[in-house]
């Protein structure tokens, strides 16, 4: 499915509520960062290499579960937000990209953890 039509199904189910509004860019931001927060702490307190072989070895299927669940909450939350500013998410996420590829050259951080400043592009 496209990201466009999840996107009309994120509308979809918005109006079917009649919750859009409730629904500001503010609120919708908040609920995007609260979800990704209900994603860190299935997290918290884990050693994470030893969860990521757990999860690829299909060993806590309960865990892989709710860590699909809260993703998924982040992108219901991205869809909303791009509804209610119409604007087009596959395509900001694009730009974003180009961006991004400018910022890490691939020659330069293949295989390093760098982080550079925005404000150096
Ligand atoms: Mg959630």
């Amino acid at each position: 499915m496209e990201l466009e039509d999840l996107k009309n199904v994120a509308k979809n189910f918005i109006d079917e509520r009649d919750w859009r509004q409730f629904q500001t860019a503010k609120e919708l931001a908040i609920d995007i960062s609260v979800e990704a927060n209900e994603l860190l702490e299935l997290f918290q307190w884990m050693d994470g290499k030893e969860l990521d072989k757990k999860l690829m070895k299909g060993e806590d299927n309960e865990l892989l579960k709710k860590i699909k669940n809260e993703t998924a909450d982040v992108l219901f939350g991205c869809l909303a937000m791009a509804d209610h500013l119409d604007f087009d998410l596959g395509k900001a996420f694009l730009s974003k990209l180009e961006a991004l590829e400018k910022r890490y050259n691939k020659e330069e951080v293949k295989g390093k953890v760098v982080k550079i400043p925005e404000y150096k592009n």
